[in-house]
């Protein structure tokens, strides 16, 4: 039997941008239902910061848009990117309200880090490298009026007539439905879609499944960053730590096994260049010496284990002494540039279905993140798809869904899917491998939805589909997606591409 429940906005995730959109919706007089399969949240990980351009300072929106849309490769939506960025102060103020504290260079005046693309310092931070860690704790801690419901996974939109009615949802019970004239994505990203990624085990992709199973497009989903230094520690599977790269910011270097740079004479910027060019200059490397990993020598930066002390923490424990040794890092699976097509307000084509943070493709980000733009975006696009979605169901009013059978679905087994995914389509690309990748995924047995890893397997083979298809009609090298056999970008491609639910 079927369980039931009733809510005006129903958010899916418990990182930033759910928790952002929860609050702003309870705000607003909405019974806010959030629902969260996992405690972790790729929000708690972040380490580098959230880009901001602070009043008062050498800084500037204009500056800030123009960072953002050279990293983008000329896929953002200048539109999109403006208006997030010019409202980050005042989000970043809603969660210092929130009571989230970062560090400061003196009383009242916060430290400002830079980071690779951006022409100016204008990341803050906390406790060091453990920004994530701080915000999530400032949002746990302002959501404890929320009514948050973890063990909870989504497994599908609930539609009539072309507008939203409900989410059925597997918790210890079984399957239910809550019915509710919104829902909010906030699932943050897919990086387990690859062995080797700094993403946390729930980020599977389910956000952009769920969409294409609601018939709701996506976009720029071929655009995977790749972080170029992910603590190599030999072993394979699963999260791994990053080394942010406020590192570099702070003077260390990459270099490899011999000690000569990495990026000299690649890119203006050397090690600071944008994630796609210092991740695609470590994976050239690597492929020519056949060596397993590239090396940051942070060796040189004073008073490495305070400020970097989870960094610090996640060395040590792998045995390496930052202050002493180089640094052994590859690059890993990080960040989702595209997702679930939505405007700056979250809204996406279907009414009553929104999705802010990694899920979504906003047009922020294009063919590649600027590094610490996520947060923001997160926290600016959170805020106003609880604020959209708040006002759709006091619009819409109370949702009745239909319920019928949930739909039988495809999946590859896990490691085998994260073994195809990572050998077709990483930091490199080409149409053989993509073609090869293709038929692997068409291999997929049908698998019944009956616990948490059966529905992850399936969004992930979903995504991987997606993902596959996008990157093998891209014949092109843009952005954080590199193609061996079309090595240049091609400017009649130099625009988004829309997958339909039909595509996967
Ligand atoms: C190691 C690391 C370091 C980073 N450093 C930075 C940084 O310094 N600055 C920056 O701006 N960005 C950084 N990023 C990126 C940034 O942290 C993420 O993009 C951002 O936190 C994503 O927030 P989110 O709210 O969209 O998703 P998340 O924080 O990942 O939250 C997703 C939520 O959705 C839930 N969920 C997913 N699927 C389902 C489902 N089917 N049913 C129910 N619940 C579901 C999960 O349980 C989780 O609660 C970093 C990322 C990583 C991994």
């Amino acid at each position: 039997m079927m369980w039931h429940q009733r809510a005006d906005v129903v958010v899916i995730g418990t990182g930033v941008a759910g928790l952002v959109a929860g609050l702003s919706a309870h705000r607003r007089g909405s019974k806010v239902l959030v629902l969260s399969k996992a405690a972790d949240t790729a929000t708690f990980y972040a380490q580098g910061g959230i880009a901001v351009v602070l009043p008062e300072t050498d800084d500037s929106i204009d500056a800030h848009v123009a960072d953002t849309i050279a990293a983008g490769a000329g896929l953002c939506d200048p539109d999109a990117v403006r208006s997030i960025v010019a409202d980050g102060y005042r989000a970043v103020t809603e969660l210092v309200d929130d009571g989230a504290r970062f560090d400061e260079a003196e009383p009242g005046r916060w430290s400002l880090t830079r980071e690779g693309g951006h022409s100016r310092r204008r990341i803050i931070h906390a406790g060091g490298d453990a920004t994530g860690a701080e915000v999530q704790r400032a949002l746990n801690h302002a959501a404890a009026t929320l009514d948050i419901r973890r063990n909870h996974v989504a497994l599908q939109i609930l539609q009539t007539g072309g507008v939203v009615k409900g989410v059925v949802v597997l918790n210890e019970d079984g399957l239910g439905v809550v019915h509710v004239p919104s829902v909010v994505l906030a699932t943050g990203g897919l990086g387990h879609l690859y062995s080797a990624t700094t993403n946390p085990e729930g980020s599977t992709g389910d956000g952009v499944a769920l969409a294409m199973w609601a018939g709701v497009p996506i976009s720029d989903i071929e655009f995977v960053q790749f972080h170029p230094t992910m603590l190599f520690n030999g072993n394979t599977g699963g999260r791994r730590p990053l080394i942010t790269e406020a590192v570099r910011g702070e003077g260390g270097v990459l270099v490899d096994r011999q000690g000569n740079s990495i990026t000299a004479g690649v890119h203006p910027m050397g090690d600071l260049a944008p994630r796609d060019v210092v991740a695609a200059a470590i994976d050239a490397r690597l492929r020519e010496s056949g060596d397993p990993c590239a090396y940051l020598d942070a060796r040189g930066i004073t008073d490495f284990a305070r400020r970097f002390p989870t960094v610090t923490a996640a060395c040590l424990e792998a045995g390496i002494d930052p202050t002493r040794q180089p640094i052994p890092v590859v690059p890993g699976a990080h960040y989702s540039c595209g997702g679930v097509l939505a405007d700056v307000h979250g809204r996406t084509d279907l009414p009553g279905l929104f999705a802010a943070g990694e899920v979504a493709r906003t047009g922020m980000h294009g063919a590649n993140r600027l590094a610490s733009n996520s947060l923001l975006e997160g926290l600016v696009v959170g805020g106003r798809a609880g604020k959209a979605a708040a006002r759709h169901a006091a619009d819409a009013g109370p949702a009745h869904a239909e319920v019928g059978d949930v739909e039988t679905r495809v999946a590859l087994p896990r490691r085998k899917l994260q073994r195809a995914m990572s050998r077709y389509a990483s930091v490199v690309r080409d149409a053989d491998g993509l073609q090869r990748l293709t038929q692997e995924l068409e291999a997929a047995d049908p698998r019944d939805l009956d616990c948490r890893t059966s529905f992850e397997d399936v969004a992930l083979t979903t995504t991987a589909r997606a993902v596959s298809a996008a990157a093998l009609t891209r014949t092109e090298s843009r952005g954080c997606h590199h193609r061996s056999d079309f090595p240049d970008a091609d400017p009649a491609l130099a625009h988004s591409q829309v997958l339909a639910a039909a595509c996967c």
